[in-house]
Formats: C-alpha cells, sequence, structure tokens
C-alpha cells in the first residue's frame, strides 16, 4: 500500500515539476524575444503604408539618398509620422546636410524614441514605433551641432494653414 502511494506522490511531485519548468521556459523565451525586438506595435491604430514605406518603417530600412520626396522642400509647417501622424519635426529646424536624406536639427520634444545601434542611434516614433532614421551629433552641421537624418518615406508633411491667407492679409493692408 505505502509502495503505490510513494508511486503516486512521485508521479504527482513530477508532473508539477515538469509543468512548472514549461512555464517557466516560455517566460523565458517571452523574454528573449522581447528584448530582441522591443520595437514596432503592429497592432496600432495606423495610416496604411506602401509596400517601400512599410520596408522603411517596420523593417527598419532606409530609402536611397537624394530620392526623398521632402528632400528639398522647403514650406513652412509640420512632419509628422506617416504612420500614426505624431508631430515629429518643425519645419525651421531642416536644414540642407548634403546627405541626400531630410535633415533637421531638433525634434520635438517627446516625440522621438531613442534606441542604440552599434555606434549609431536610432530615432524611432515615440507614438509607434516606426523607424523614422538616425540622429548624429559633433558633425558642426549647426549650432546644435545635432543632424537627424530621417527618410521622407517616414514623413508626412502638412504645410502651415496661415501661408495660403497671407497673400490676401497683406493686399488688404
Ligand atoms: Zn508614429
Amino acid at each position: 500500500m505505502k509502495k503505490i502511494l510513494n508511486i503516486i506522490l512521485f508521479t504527482f511531485l513530477f508532473i508539477l515539476l515538469f509543468s512548472c519548468s514549461t512555464k517557466s521556459n516560455n517566460k523565458g523565451n517571452e523574454k528573449m524575444s522581447k528584448n530582441e525586438k522591443p520595437k514596432i506595435d503592429k497592432n496600432i491604430q495606423c495610416n496604411s503604408l506602401t509596400e517601400n514605406e512599410e520596408y522603411i518603417m517596420l523593417e527598419a530600412g532606409t530609402e536611397k539618398p537624394f530620392t526623398g520626396e521632402l528632400l528639398y522642400n522647403k514650406e513652412e509647417g509640420l512632419y509628422l509620422c506617416k504612420r500614426c501622424n505624431n508631430v515629429l519635426f518643425l519645419s525651421d529646424t531642416k536644414f540642407d546636410s548634403k546627405s541626400g536624406w531630410p535633415s533637421f536639427d531638433e525634434a520635438v520634444d517627446g516625440s522621438i524614441k531613442y534606441v542604440k545601434d552599434g555606434s549609431r542611434t536610432e530615432v524611432l516614433c515615440a507614438k509607434c514605433g516606426g523607424h523614422l532614421g538616425h540622429v548624429f551629433y559633433g558633425e558642426g552641421f549647426n549650432s546644435k551641432n545635432t543632424r537627424y537624418c530621417v527618410n521622407s518615406l517616414s514623413l508626412n508633411f502638412e504645410p502651415n494653414k496661415n501661408d495660403n491667407e497671407k497673400p490676401t492679409e497683406q493686399l488688404s493692408e
């Protein structure tokens, strides 16, 4: 009788141990995959993206230099995240770095998330996690010594509405 009880007890303990170790293994795996890919929230409600835009924003790709639609844009307005419309940069922080990508010397407070990427620092949209580009310091391009190098395909431009009204105002004065 004792033997049978022992066997039952042993089997029960074995099952308990086994299920615990399986659980902790799963937790370990979850943690690992989270560490490897901390960035993109693919479930967030977002604008639909083209294949190229998805490659840039979700796979951290880089568009070819000197191809971006907004590279030479000098209009006054706001630069928004193409994925979630988060306001990232103001037009008066844009400058021509001759690098081939839209460049800014400052980002809107709290709009950007910074992630170490080897010797560089990757910049992501703080709201949706979409990849924007990289930020470089100490290059001497401007007084802030900062260059946000951003893919044009990660950005939408919203011109200042006042711009269109100015000429009429000036005429009436
Ligand atoms: Zn975003």
